[in-house]
Formats: C-alpha cells, sequence, structure tokens
C-alpha cells in the first residue's frame, strides 16, 4: 500500500496481552502493510521457575488463547512459540522476511538486556527494531523534578504527574479500524525451520502452534477454582464490577476481609487490561467528584513511581535504595523464616495473609504490608528473603512494584516507612479485621475464639480456653517472637547500623 513505511513487520506480544488500545500493534499496523504477530513462551523464564503448577503461567495460557481468538476474529493470527525469546523473534522475523519488529517497552533489567540483545540481533539481519510505552502513562525521563533529576518521594512525583497529564496520555490507540493490515494465518511449518530458539537445542520446526500446558511442563492450578478471571475478558468484567464500587475505594480499601480493591493487578501486570483506559476512567470519575476515583487514580501513580524508580535505579534489584541501610545485620533464622512463608506465626492476621497468598496467589495491599514488616522488623529477616517468596508466589507479581513494596516495609527504599515505625501485627489486627472475618476464612484453628480474644490468642484468659476448648500452642501455634521485645532490638540494630544517620525514634508500638 502506498504510503506505508514498511511491507511487513512482525509484532511481539509481551506484558500486553490486549488486542485493543495497544501502543506497539497500532504503531505497527499503521507503519506496516501487513503485520504477523507472534507470542513467546520464553523458557529462559519457564525454565527458571520450581513450581511448575504455577497460576501464572496458567492466566498467560488463558489468555493467549482468548488473543489468538480476537486475532482471528479480526483476520489476524498469532505464532506461539515455545522457546527462548532471544533466539526465537530474530529467527522468525526472518523466516517472515519482515522489515521491523515491533514491541512494547519493558523496564525490567533483565528484559532490557534481552531486548538489546534481539535489537542487535535484527540489526544484523537488516530488520528494524521499533519499541513504544505501552505499560504505564508516564515513562524514563517524562515526569522529572525541575533540575531534571528522577523523584525519589512519592507525593512531589505524584504532582508532576498530574500536572502533565491530559487527554492525550490516555486517549487509546485503536487497533480494530486498522485490523485489515492484520496477516491471515499462514502455513509456517516449512518457512520457519531455522527458528533455533524453539524446542530443545532446536528441535522441531516453528509451527506457531499453542501446546498445552503439560507439554511445556507446567500443571493446572486453581486458577479456575478461584474463579480468576483471565484474559482481556475476566480483566473488563474485573473493572465494571468494580466501578461499581469504586466510590467506596477510600473507605473499604484497607479491610482484607470486605470487597475494597479492584483485583486487577494480574491483568495490569500482563496487559490483558489497558493502564490508558483505566486511569482515564479513574480521572472522570473523580473530576465527577469521587473521592474513591481520587484516591485509586493515586495507586496506578504509585505504579508509575515504582517503575519510575527502577528505570533510574536499576541497582535496587539487589541493594537497598538507601545504601547505608545495607549495613543492617539481618539475623535470617531459617526456621522463623519458615514459619512465617507458611503462615505458622502465632501471629493471626500475619498468618492468615500468608495463607491467602498460598492459596490463591493474591494479598490484600494491606496484608502485604503487614507481613512485609512483620518479616523484616519482627523477625529481622532480610527483605530479600520475602521479596523473592513474593515473587515466586504473587500472581501479580512486578519487580518494580514488589521491590518497591518490600523496600517501603523495611525502611530502606525511597519515601519508605521510617524505621522507627514498626506495625505492631496485634494492633493492625484490631483495626483491619476488627470482627475477625478475614482471619477466620484462613485460619480455622482459631475461628472459634472471641471477636476480642481472636487477634491474639496466646492471651486467651483460662476460662475463656475452656469454654472454648481452646489450648494456645496446642490448637495454634504460640507467637514465634514477642512482639514487644523483637521491635525493641530491631531498633537497636537498625540504630546501630546508621550510627549517626539515624532519625529520631517514635511511632508506633
Ligand atoms: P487496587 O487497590 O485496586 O489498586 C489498583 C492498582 O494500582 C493495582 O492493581 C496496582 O497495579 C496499582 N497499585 C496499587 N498499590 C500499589 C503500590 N503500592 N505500588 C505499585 N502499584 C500499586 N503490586 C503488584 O502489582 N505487584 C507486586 O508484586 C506487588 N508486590 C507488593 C509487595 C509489597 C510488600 C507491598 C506492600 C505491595 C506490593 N504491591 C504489588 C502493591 C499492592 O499491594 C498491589 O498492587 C495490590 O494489592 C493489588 O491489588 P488490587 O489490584 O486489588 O489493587
Amino acid at each position: 500500500m502506498w504510503g506505508m513505511k514498511y511491507p511487513v513487520a512482525l509484532f511481539w506480544f509481551r506484558r500486553d496481552l490486549r488486542a485493543f488500545d495497544n501502543a506497539a500493534l497500532h504503531a505497527a499496523l499503521t507503519n506496516s502493510e501487513r503485520v504477523h504477530c507472534v507470542f513467546v513462551f520464553d523458557r529462559e523464564i519457564l525454565d527458571a521457575l520450581q513450581n511448575k503448577a504455577d497460576r501464572r503461567v496458567e492466566f498467560i495460557w488463558e489468555s493467549v488463547v482468548e488473543l489468538r481468538a480476537a486475532l482471528a476474529a479480526m483476520g489476524g493470527a498469532l505464532h506461539v512459540i515455545y522457546g527462548r525469546a532471544r533466539e526465537a523473534i530474530p529467527a522468525l522475523a526472518a523466516a517472515l522476511d519482515v522489515d521491523a519488529v515491533f514491541s512494547n517497552h519493558d523496564y525490567e533489567p533483565q528484559a532490557v538486556a534481552r531486548d538489546a540483545h534481539v535489537a542487535a540481533q535484527l540489526k544484523q539481519k537488516g530488520i528494524t527494531f521499533e519499541t513504544r510505552k505501552d505499560h504505564v502513562i508516564f515513562e524514563k525521563d517524562e515526569v522529572l523534578t525541575g533540575t531534571g533529576k528522577f523523584f525519589s518521594v512519592f507525593t512531589p512525583y505524584k504532582n508532576a504527574w498530574l500536572k502533565r497529564v491530559e487527554a492525550f496520555y490516555v486517549k487509546p490507540y485503536p487497533i480494530e479500524a486498522h485490523a485489515a493490515h492484520l496477516s491471515a494465518p499462514s502455513p509456517l511449518a516449512g518457512e520457519a525451520k531455522a527458528c533455533p530458539g524453539e524446542g530443545r537445542g532446536g528441535e522441531g520446526a516453528v509451527d506457531g502452534a499453542l501446546r498445552s500446558l503439560e507439554t511445556m511442563g507446567f500443571q493446572r492450578t486453581n486458577l479456575r477454582e478461584l474463579k480468576f478471571p483471565t484474559g482481556m475478558a475476566g480483566g473488563e468484567k474485573l473493572f465494571s464490577e468494580f466501578l461499581e464500587r469504586i466510590d467506596r475505594y477510600a473507605d473499604t480499601r484497607n479491610f482484607p476481609a470486605v470487597k475494597g480493591p479492584s483485583y486487577l493487578s494480574t491483568h495490569l501486570r500482563f496487559g490483558t487490561v489497558s493502564i490508558r483506559g483505566l486511569a482515564a476512567a479513574a480521572w472522570q470519575r473523580w473530576q465527577e467528584g469521587s473521592r474513591g476515583a481520587e484516591v485509586w487514580l493515586s495507586e496506578l501513580i504509585w505504579r508509575d513511581f515504582y517503575v519510575h524508580i527502577l528505570h533510574h535505579n536499576p541497582r535496587v534489584v539487589d541493594s537497598a535504595f538507601k545504601p547505608e541501610y545495607d549495613a543492617i545485620r539481618w539475623s535470617n533464622d531459617p526456621e522463623r523464616f519458615t514459619a512465617w512463608c507458611e503462615g505458622r506465626t502465632g501471629y493471626p492476621l500475619v498468618d492468615a495473609a500468608m495463607r491467602q497468598l498460598n492459596q490463591t496467589g493474591y494479598m490484600h495491599n494491606r496484608l502485604r504490608m503487614v507481613a512485609a514488616s512483620f518479616l523484616t522488623k519482627d523477625l529481622l529477616i532480610d527483605w530479600r528473603w520475602g521479596e523473592k517468596y513474593f515473587a515466586e508466589r504473587l500472581n501479580d507479581f512486578d519487580l518494580s512494584a514488589n521491590n518497591g513494596g518490600w523496600q517501603w516495609a523495611a525502611s530502606t527504599g525511597c519515601d519508605a516507612q521510617p524505621y522507627f515505625r514498626i506495625f505492631n501485627p496485634t494492633t493492625q489486627s484490631q483495626n483491619f479485621d476488627e470482627q475477625g472475618a478475614f482471619i477466620r476464612k484462613y485460619v480455622p484453628e482459631v475461628a472459634k475464639l472471641s471477636n476480642k480474644d481472636i487477634h491474639a490468642p496466646w492471651l486467651t484468659p483460662p476460662v475463656e480456653q475452656r469454654a472454648r476448648d481452646f489450648v494456645p500452642g496446642r490448637d495454634y501455634p504460640l507467637p514465634v517472637v514477642d512482639h514487644a521485645e523483637a521491635r525493641l532490638a530491631t531498633l537497636a540494630e537498625f540504630k546501630r547500623a546508621l550510627g549517626s544517620k539515624s532519625p529520631p525514634p517514635a511511632g508506633e508500638g
């Protein structure tokens, strides 16, 4: 067609599993006569996963099935490769004889390295690699301080973000209107034998067919049992349900027993929803007077903020954002760590949180803060241990948000919780699960206790113990640590590590 930059292009889906409002897909379709599409089940990522019943792999698989159907309905097709993206993408691009490969930005250090490798390989073959912003509203250097530096404190970042945002940044990139440029299904088996990224040691041709989870070494999980909606349809369903309650978000979001938050994090992670669509809707509701929508938009800005932090400070992956905090001597007791992982610390709210994570792959935001604070401040265990455990288990695991959340809770991060403000797990429980409804769901051992005793079962008076046939230590673990003692030990260690840099202690006991 006249005027097109490229005759043939390849669009590579990654954390943007949707066939609507997709920036780089739109760029591919408006710059190329014909666009092939591909998704890679990347063995570089999959082979490293220890747990082969991984809800995320199943979520991706289900979402890819839906994406493939959506592309087919528009006259297109999706090649699905099981192999190493580093090699598979350049090989497929060559086999399809494309002029350009399009993709959306990924800001994680490993993905940046992968993309640099792919770009170099493509360049050698004379193929252009074009990328776009899609995952966030603002990226890289779009929101900076007055002196051109990155922001390390959230509120000024948020203010600058709100000042900068306008309709242009949240407008959708239409796909359907340009769908005529999607390439129809093409038999690839013969064409692409040369894909070395495919299969083990290059065996097997790229047929572009979708393999089963089992063929890729994974199993079905309890995702369906949990009624966890996948794909674009799932994201849309959750969002439309959330819009019914968004006005109440500010009041409900801190109570894990209440259906307060959106539960959209996994969809945001894999791009089955569009951040632009969500931000635009929240913005509009806020303008109409919704306080809940204002607070929720703030959460979406936190998401951008942590991507901004990771982009400008990739070292946070392994070390404290504030380097002086790397001097902390963590106690790293393996038995206590296991008790935390398995939800047997003796603190019911912490245990309920960990069991929610283990059983569903989700944990409420309030509980992530409580569980992370307990691990780092009550057990004095390295935040990196907790971060890794969350990374393995969270359906919505995202390096930037998870690292940001952990460093916030451990006080090692940018704009973090001051180290002397240590959550009291019992008070948190009384404040945010007053009736014990959430605890009762995940810690049935203490379900028969009164609303008063359920937050600290070891303090149940003997008369109550007899009346309810409950013996602390027999029916439910005694606390692994005494909070008051642990708090003092942690304060002393942080103070020692920080030396003269330590701020004055105060705050929650
Ligand atoms: P909602 O309350 O509906 O919020 C809407 C969206 O805003 C979320 O889906 C998420 O994309 C974004 N958001 C909300 N809070 C934050 C935040 N503090 N930082 C960044 N983005 C935020 N979020 C992840 O997406 N992946 C993680 O791996 C992750 N790890 C965390 C670890 C710790 C220790 C802590 C304290 C927080 C972590 N969070 C993480 C942030 C937050 O807990 C989750 O985003 C939220 O609980 C997801 O539920 P929701 O979609 O119902 O949230």
